[in-house]
């Protein structure tokens, strides 16, 4: 089988505001998480891409050459440009896996796939997160326990403004009370769409070992199965398969 190749994209701003962030993430929250993928899928292409760069380093090019998309994003959701959504949605139609993680939920690509305010609670209060495994045989799952606990994380809490997942991998709870969908799995068009909660920049969650082996195996699962091409045409088929016999009026 061919390498899968990966692109994390990363929003890349709190990094280089907040000192707090920068030093959970010294070299960007997307370079780490590239790096837990390469740890984990080490015959995987991963590279990185980020708001800044030109196109938000999505060009027609990159996309065509990316199997899996990863997404963080929180506080520039509105500076992605529509046309590399566009873009992205499109991919996403024809095959190719799409991972939103945490504070993605409001990206303007995983409302454009879902379709739904994608609105949640939230709460900053160092609470312990308990994500429980809800689908123990999805390949999403594998090599995790029966649960696997964060001692600090932001708190994400029901409801959650999405359509019902196609699959339900994992389900969160909170120190404070409040439970969560946090790992959850769509199908659109030919691509597969995996949200997964966690990843607060200011804890150091994507070092997380648990955390990361998640991530790798959605890239797995996420990889296109196939390609649909020209999703968007609906051509007029103006020669039948079969000739048509003329029918008396
Ligand atoms: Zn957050």
């Amino acid at each position: 089988m061919n390498p899968i190749r990966v692109t994390v994209w990363g929003e890349n701003v709190h990094e280089h505001k907040s000192p707090k962030v920068a030093a959970v993430y010294p070299d960007g929250m997307h370079n780490t998480i590239a790096a837990g993928i390469r740890e984990l899928l080490p015959t995987a292409e991963v590279g990185t891409a980020t708001l800044q760069e030109p196109e938000h380093g999505l060009t027609a090019e990159k996309l065509a050459a990316t199997d899996v998309l990863i997404w963080w994003g929180h506080m520039a959701h509105a500076e992605v440009a529509d046309a590399v959504v566009d873009r992205v949605q499109q991919r996403v139609l024809e095959g190719m896996g799409l991972i939103v993680l945490h504070s993605g939920h409001f990206a303007k690509i995983f409302k454009r796939m879902l379709g739904t305010s994608c609105a949640l609670t939230w709460r900053e209060a160092d609470e312990k997160e308990r994500l429980w495994v809800c689908n123990p045989g999805h390949p999403i799952a594998r090599g995790i326990d029966t649960y696997f606990e964060l001692e600090r994380e932001e708190m994400y809490g029901e409801p959650f403004g999405i359509p019902s997942p196609d699959e339900q991998v994992f389900i969160s709870w909170f120190e404070g009370g409040e439970v969560f969908r946090s790992g959850c799995c769509w199908h659109r068009g030919n691509g597969k769409i995996f949200y997964f909660r966690p990843g607060h920049e200011t804890y150091p969650t994507y070092h997380d070992k648990n955390v990361r082996r998640v991530i790798a195996n959605a890239v797995e699962w996420a990889r296109p199965q196939g390609q649909w091409t020209g999703v968007s045409h609906c051509p007029n088929v103006k020669t039948p398969v079969e000739p048509i016999k003329p029918k008396a009026r």
